[in-house]
């Protein structure tokens, strides 16, 4: 494969820095983006001494130019739903001004562009499971409207630029996904979950437990995004494992592998939470070959050791 110099956004978060790590380790220069709004420095703090990466803070709502680069990986915008909650105005602008300036880069340059879309564009599904046809059922107006609104906005402008003005376009839409460098903080449920199950903490479930999720290893997840970056395909692609659990389940998993043996205590199920979500991957094995290798159980002990050094690190939010 040819040596690029690649350019991505979100680069200190949780995903972007295991895909700047993938680059890396395929030979590509990486010029990292991010204004700490979510990430963490510690992501990249091995790569201190990595001459082909460098560290640009900024915010991606401001146009920026890095200079030359060939493809363009947008992965900046607050994920969880405590931090988009928490930020968002910023979240809408980064899915809205943040993906126009990074599509404008790949435009000027002539680079490849591969946009994080999300399974939440689906909505609370009237699908079942979600297959990329499906348009979704989306509150316009909820609390999570403001992450949703925003990455169905960025879809259309990612399409936009390859309908009009030819740019080598990609979207993935990324199920949920955990593994180290996952936030220990940022409310997500395998966080929230790992670190209360360390802790000796009750799990907290929102609701009856009975909404389901389908949880992909991060390692899986990028392998997917590679391949569709050096895909021809500019439509919409789902990139997730499609083992779906009820979050019931998912406590009683975590409670296993953790060895913990703690009550589980019920919270108010937040507004509009999606009652079931599971990606149909047809689509990614016909057309990358894509598909999960690692089961939840692996996983999560293949995080075990990162969720342990955050308790020892740093204390985390009182609630979890
Ligand atoms: P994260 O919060 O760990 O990382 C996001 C990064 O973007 C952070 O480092 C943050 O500081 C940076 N950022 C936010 N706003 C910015 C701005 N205006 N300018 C520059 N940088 C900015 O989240 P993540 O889980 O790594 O998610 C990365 C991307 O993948 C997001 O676009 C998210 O919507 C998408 N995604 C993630 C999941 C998942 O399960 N993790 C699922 C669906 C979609
Ligand atoms: N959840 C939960 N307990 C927690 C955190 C989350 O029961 O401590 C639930 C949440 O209501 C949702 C699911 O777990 O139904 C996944 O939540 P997360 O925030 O990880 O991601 P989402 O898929 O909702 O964006």
């Amino acid at each position: 494969m040819k040596q690029e110099i690649v350019l991505v956004t979100g680069a200190a978060g949780f995903l972007g820095s295991h895909l700047t790590d993938k680059l890396l380790a395929a030979g590509h220069s990486v010029i990292g983006v991010d204004n700490l709004a979510t990430g963490n420095l510690a992501n990249l703090a091995h790569l201190k001494h990595e001459p082909n990466f460098r560290l640009v803070e900024q915010d991606i709502c401001v146009p920026f130019d890095v200079g030359h680069v060939d493809s363009v990986f947008n992965f900046a915008s607050p994920a969880s739903p405590d931090d988009y909650h928490r930020l968002g105005i910023e979240t809408l602008l980064v899915g809205s001004a943040g993906t126009i300036n990074t599509l404008e880069i790949a435009r000027k340059y002539n680079a490849g562009y591969l946009h994080a879309s999300t399974s939440e564009c689906y909505g609370d599904p009237e699908v079942h499971p979600q297959v990329e046809t499906y348009w979704g059922n989306v509150n316009p107006v909820g609390p999570r409207s403001v992450y949703d609104e925003a990455k169905r906005f960025s879809e259309a402008a990612v399409t936009a630029y390859h309908r009009y003005h030819n740019v080598n376009t990609h979207l993935v839409r990324i199920f949920n996904t955990y593994g180290p460098r996952l936030q220990a903080n940022d409310g997500r449920v395998i966080s929230n979950f790992m670190i209360q199950a360390l802790r000796g903490n009750p799990l907290t479930i929102y609701g009856d437990g009975s909404q389901t999720r389908s949880f992909c290893f991060v390692s899986d997840l990028i392998e997917g995004i590679v391949r569709l970056s050096r895909s021809a395909e500019h439509t919409p692609v789902n990139i997730g494992n499609p083992v779906e659990w009820t979050i019931k389940e998912c406590a009683l998993e975590i409670l296993a592998v953790t060895g913990a043996d703690l009550p589980i205590v019920h919270r108010p199920l937040p507004q509009d939470d999606p009652t079931r979500r599971r990606p149909d991957i047809t689509k990614a094995k016909a057309l990358l070959g894509w598909e999960p290798k690692v089961s939840l159980n692996e996983g999560l002990k293949l995080s075990l050791d990162y969720f342990k050094a955050c308790i020892d690190a740093a204390p985390v939010a009182a609630s979890v």
